[in-house]
């Protein structure tokens, strides 16, 4: 009998596999302008945003964060990415027994200041205890609803003045020939500050998760305007967005191994783990595919945000190849494929 594996929740090629086989089997068919079938970061129904993420990180404390301020991020950053405004939250608390009441503050007093600081509030909710078991304290599941907003209609102007644009939203599959792909920063440090965390580690400098909610700087961005894609490169990390890009969007991708921001230590301590820092997730990070007439500008703004200042044009959508393809330090050319699933796990 088959069974669920870890790697059914890691985010890569198995995870899609089983969205795809199973969950589409039975579920989607709706009339909503963003469907599930899209299988984008939020779905779109009546111009309303709509998403749901759970978050089940493991420990629920991290260096950098918490799993708090992660369900509060998540969420928000899955609906500014489509270019939405968020209105308000419902919050799904799953206690397990044993959790101190302690930790159970920590969280809510985490929650509440990251809500603060994306200008969000939780509006309805609930709460569940289960039996002592295997979730390490605490599991939350985090909806949002988001609505459109100023800087999206900008920014969709914007664009119509350098090519044709005809979606509404800033979807995955909006990626054209000649379109710039922009990082807001370096890659990998919330998986890798999560599994030091986990299996003890310590990687000579203290390695921080980047767990932060973007909206604000994604509304500065919108008002610069000419994006027309956008993604949190959370499970998977940057190579399993652009391979969804490149699938849905139905262009090949060329990225510079060179422009790539990753620290220094993140990069030692994934040589010395065997493991590849663009599969790893981020959880306050962006990629983002702009029209090449705007990346310039997008970056300056960019940069003169405090979650974006190690941002980078990494490379640009292309019409000469179908995949994702990195050109490494030394000139050659790699097929960049989609993970099987995140090497480190339980991260979000
Ligand atoms: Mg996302």
């Amino acid at each position: 009998m088959k069974r669920i594996t870890m790697i059914h929740g890691a985010g890569g090629t198995v995870m899609t596999e089983m969205i795809k086989n199973h969950i589409m089997k039975y579920l989607g068919g709706s009339n909503a302008e963003v469907p599930l079938e899209a299988l984008d970061d939020s779905a779109v129904i009546n111009d309303i945003v709509f998403k749901s993420d759970s978050h089940a990180v493991k420990p629920i404390f991290f260096p950098g964060g918490d799993i708090g301020r992660l369900s509060v991020a998540g969420t928000v950053n899955d609906m500014a990415v489509m270019g939405a405004e968020p209105v308000a939250l419902a919050l799904g608390l799953i206690l397990e027994e044993g959790l101190p009441i302690e930790d159970l503050d920590k969280i809510l007093q985490s929650i509440a200041e990251t809500c603060e600081e994306a200008e969000v509030n939780v509006i309805t909710g609930d709460t569940k205890v289960i039996e002592r078991g295997s979730l390490g304290g605490c599991v939350i599941n985090t909806s949002g609803i988001g609505k459109r907003s100023e800087a999206l209609e900008k920014n969709i102007q914007e664009v119509k003045k350098h090519r044709s644009f005809k979606e509404r939203w800033i979807l995955d599959s909006n990626l054209r020939n000649g379109d710039k792909i922009i990082v807001s920063g370096t890659l990998g440090d919330h998986g890798l500050a999560v599994l030091s965390a986990q299996k003890g580690y310590s990687f000579g400098s203290q390695i921080l998760s980047d767990v932060a909610p973007l909206n604000k700087m994604i509304m500065k961005l919108l008002n610069v305007g000419g994006i027309v894609a956008m993604k949190d490169p959370t499970r998977g990390g940057l190579s399993n967005s652009l391979n969804e890009w490149s699938e849905k969007s139905k262009v090949g991708i060329l990225v510079k191994e060179k422009k790539l921001p990753i620290r220094g230590d993140v990069e030692v301590a994934c040589e010395m783990l065997g493991l590849d820092p663009l599969e790893i997730g981020n959880e306050g990070k962006v990629v983002i595919g702009v029209v090449a007439a705007k990346a310039e500008e997008i970056l300056t703004a960019l940069k003169n945000t405090k979650e974006g200042k190690d941002a980078e044009i990494i490379g640009e959508a292309t019409k000469s190849f179908s995949e994702v393809v990195i050109e490494t330090i030394v000139g050659g050319k790699r097929i960049l494929a989609p993970p099987i699933g995140d090497p480190v796990p339980r991260i979000c």
